[in-house]
């Protein structure tokens, strides 16, 4: 039971059950719908946890003349008792003695919350009204279950020794490529947002914290407008020393998947099923992997081939999630071993074919969600591999410092929270799992 202030509410819709049957309550919330006749005013409340009907009669006149004219989504606490109806959502229903407006809402509503016809309003639109827009019961729904899944990983990451850390978001110099960064004005310098923690969580390994994991904003000014990329996104970040290969960082990975897709069909499985009409499909393991190469021959038996050499297009991505499903019948495959041309210089390569990195995505659903490896810990090579990419070795001097006085070989996996949401839910569109959508044209609210 919540602890709450009794001024406006005794309970919240959840706790309302037939074995309240006679009792009085308070309650509070947005009218979500107000149908007045003449003798009878229904009006159905809307809190956090759902929806119940309140009927208001004109023997209780003070509270029939504020139903009478109060309109759609206003703020209202209600007093009443919780009687049986067999007809109403839950079979239980309030009769009203009293009804007090806290704030009430403008009558001309910029965007319903009860959508009409089926059909849901322009995005867009929407999206400018993010606020209203969340107050449909099924988009509260997203980030309970994101609030649920993260907290699964990271009991996950902390039963498994991992510790949080929070990297800084503004740095000296462009992390990692120079492209995609956003830069600010920092006093009297230029500073640039992170577009990952990758450095910072590697020198918690060179640190010797063994095991860390970040939740954090990540910012990426790519001129996307797909349907998965955001310019400002939540990642999950984690990185783990002692390694033998990327396969541990795998293995890791696919377990907290699984254990956290566990806690959300539990819990929502059935809510799910009922919003979204899917079910969750808890992955068994190991996932399934393929090498690059194994990858690109079954695509191209298939007569599905791209342009990008070592590297998979959203479309290959999408076949290769149609492959898992048939040949293994699972959601998600990793796919292995990308072309050293195609990943950044930090991703350690194969000791006998320099020319491939033992490094991985996963794919789900047919959509990239995680990009890991092992990283190069070995100082000599790894500047190598950075002047071989044409990195300028001033512009990451600090990073190449964490490997100079001893760090354990180590690896870890970047992923898109939003994008996992999306994909778990079947939503279509990052935009509906970010709570507030940042893209290239879209700054506000
Ligand atoms: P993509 O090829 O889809 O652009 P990426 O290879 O640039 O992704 P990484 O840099 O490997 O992505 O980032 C790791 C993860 O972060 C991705 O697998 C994805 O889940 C997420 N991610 C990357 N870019 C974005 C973005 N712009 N918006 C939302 N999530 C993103």
């Amino acid at each position: 039971m919540v602890h709450m202030n009794t001024q406006y509410r005794t309970h919240m819709i959840g706790d309302l059950s037939s074995s309240l049957v006679g009792t009085s309550v308070r309650l509070a919330g947005w009218v979500h719908v107000v149908r007045a006749q003449s003798k009878i005013i229904f009006l159905v409340l809307r809190d956090y946890d759902g929806l119940v009907q309140c009927v208001v009669l004109p023997e209780h006149a003070e509270a029939f003349s504020v139903a009478k004219i109060v309109s759609q989504e206003s703020v209202v606490s209600v007093e009443g008792t919780i009687v049986e109806a067999k007809q109403a959502q839950g079979g239980l229903e309030i009769q009203v003695t009293s009804l007090e407006v806290l704030s009430a809402s403008n009558p001309e509503l910029p965007i319903p919350v009860v959508e009409r016809g089926g059909n849901e309003t322009d995005q867009a639109i929407r999206l400018d009204y993010r606020w209203i827009d969340l107050r449909k019961p099924e988009k509260l729904l997203v980030f309970k279950i994101w609030t649920l899944f993260e907290e699964a990983l990271r009991d996950f990451f902390i039963a498994e020794r991992f510790l949080q850390i929070h990297s800084p978001k503004l740095m000296s110099s462009p992390s990692e490529s120079g492209a995609e960064v956003f830069e600010v004005k920092y006093f009297e310098r230029s500073a640039y947002l992170a577009q990952s923690p990758q450095f910072y969580k590697q020198m918690a390994m060179a640190a010797g914290f063994e095991r860390v994991f970040e939740v954090g904003p990540v910012f990426r000014a790519e001129p996307s407008f797909t349907t998965r990329h955001a310019t400002e996104f939540t990642g999950l970040d984690f990185e783990m020393s002692f390694i033998a290969s990327h396969k541990d960082v795998m293995d890791i990975w696919s377990r907290a998947i699984a254990s956290a897709m566990q806690r959300v069909a539990d819990q929502y499985g059935e809510q799910i099923k009922q919003c979204y009409g899917i079910d969750v499909v808890v992955p068994s393991l190991p996932f399934p992997e393929l090498t690059m190469e194994e990858a690109k021959a079954l695509l191209s038996k298939r007569n599905i081939t791209s342009e990008r050499e070592g590297d998979l297009s959203p479309e290959e991505e999408r076949a290769l999630g149609g492959i898992s499903k048939e040949k293994y019948g699972h959601e998600f495959i990793f796919i292995t071993e990308y072309p050293a041309s195609v990943r950044p210089f930090y991703h350690m390569r194969k000791e006998d074919d320099p020319n491939s990195t033992l490094s991985f995505d996963l794919i789900w659903k047919g959509v990239e969600i995680t990009t890991g490896a092992q990283r190069e810990h070995r100082y000599d090579i790894l500047e190598a591999q950075a002047k071989e990419k044409g990195m300028k070795l001033d512009s990451i001097a600090h990073y190449l410092d964490f490997f100079r006085y001893g760090c354990p070989p180590h690896g870890g996996a970047g992923i898109g929270f939003g994008r996992m949401i999306m994909l778990m839910l079947n939503l279509e569109s990052i935009r509906e799992a970010s709570y507030v959508y940042r893209g290239v044209k879209r700054l506000t609210p």
